[in-house]
């Protein structure tokens, strides 16, 4: 077995020299964490930037979208995909809200929102919907829903960082969505995360409750977490945030060699564009049509593995199917979200993949599913 020589995926990281500088004033004032001075320049240049109007940066995705949960006080039923990371359910569950997994549409992987109706009982407090590779939600019918059925609704907007719908930021839409940070995101500050808020009155108790509910020295209103960003991950944020236009459009170089390769063969399905949306080219999945191909998904990852591809399915399997959920809920049919997990493949994509590399990946997939149709 060949070692993997093209990863997956490989943090972004700005030059040493860049980092320094921004971590040098760290060494005059010994102010490591606990809301610094570059925790406020990050919430401001992301603010400014990526145009949003209330940003609470978070020590990681997850517990931004945990805490997220609380800070709306929920009880009861949450409507949400089970074709998602592990964050997404085990935060609803974690809160002690019970998730009630909709199926998701075929072409675009996101809740399907013709679903959802069907879902909502009188227990029903919420939708958290989830953004998935840069394809986006129905928004707009989500914002119907929720208004006539007065839920709430948090968007997990991990993938979809920078991501535009009809020239606005797409953490504009729902009560909050929560961004990740984590270094295998477009943008990282190593670990890190943030809630973009739409109310202003939830930015109290955000602010507070990932610093134990602390209001001042004397005073503790909440049973907070500690979920603060520190300092050197601000730091890195702020020489993230300065080179992000240029991982964007390396991705986007990337993704469309990808799909110049692969737009025609009968059996993988691509990623669609969806209309009105800027994506972020966060990840480059396929969808293999095993019996048009007469290859499993599993074969065609277990040998792009052998060949020194790295690959992942992702996401599989459903997070209704994770053993620690086994007994806890009632199983509910997805039976889309079902076949796309067990089909789905991504495959490597980072700014600093060559085009050279993208080429030997498609070149040695298109070898792996022909020989096999022939054979
Ligand atoms: C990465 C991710 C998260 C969690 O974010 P962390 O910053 O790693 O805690 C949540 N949901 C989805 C869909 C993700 O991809």
């Amino acid at each position: 077995m060949a070692e993997n020589t093209i990863p997956i995926t490989r943090s972004s990281m700005p030059s040493i020299e860049e980092y320094v500088e921004k971590i040098r004033p760290i060494w005059e004032n010994h102010w490591l964490t606990n809301m610094g001075a570059l925790h406020q320049k990050l919430t401001d240049e992301l603010k400014e930037k990526e145009r949003l109007s209330n940003v609470s940066l978070f020590v990681n995705g997850h517990m931004a979208l945990e805490l997220a949960i609380q800070v709306l006080n929920l009880k009861g039923e949450v409507i949400t995909s089970p074709f998602t990371f592990a964050s997404t359910t085990h935060a609803i569950v974690r809160n002690g809200l019970i998730p009630i997994f909709c199926d998701i549409d075929p072409v675009t992987y996101t809740i399907d929102v013709d679903k959802i109706e069907a879902l909502i009982t009188e227990r029903t407090c919420a939708i958290v919907p989830v953004h998935v590779y840069g394809n986006i939600c129905d928004v707009e019918a989500i914002k119907m829903i929720a208004k006539k059925h007065n839920l709430k609704v948090i968007y997990d907007a991990a993938h979809a960082f920078h991501v535009q719908y009809k020239g606005r930021n797409i953490a504009n839409y729902g009560d909050m969505s929560m961004f990740s940070f984590h270094a295998t995101k477009v943008f990282n500050t190593i670990e890190g995360g943030a809630i973009i808020y739409q109310d202003e009155k939830y930015g109290e108790k955000l602010e507070r409750i990932k610093n134990f509910g602390i209001r001042d020295e004397e005073h503790v209103d909440y049973v907070g977490a500690n979920a603060k960003m520190n300092e050197f991950q601000a730091a890195m944020g702020l020489c993230n945030l300065e080179n992000l236009d240029v991982e964007i459009k390396r991705r986007k170089e990337i993704a469309e060699r990808y799909d110049m390769h692969l737009r025609e063969i009968e059996g993988i399905q691509l990623k669609t564009e969806q209309v009105n949306v800027k994506s972020n080219y966060s990840y480059y999945p396929i969808l293999i049509n095993s019996e048009i191909l007469n290859i499993s998904r599993d074969e065609v990852c277990r040998r792009l593995k052998e060949k020194g591809i790295g690959v992942r399915k992702y996401f599989y399997p459903l997070t209704s199917e994770y053993e620690c959920f086994r007994t806890m809920f009632d199983k509910q049919d997805t039976p889309i979200a079902k076949r796309i997990s067990e089909n789905i493949i991504t495959l490597p994509l980072y700014a600093e993949l060559s085009l050279d590399s993208v080429d030997l990946i498609c070149k040695t997939l298109l070898q792996i599913i022909h020989t096999k149709a022939v054979a």
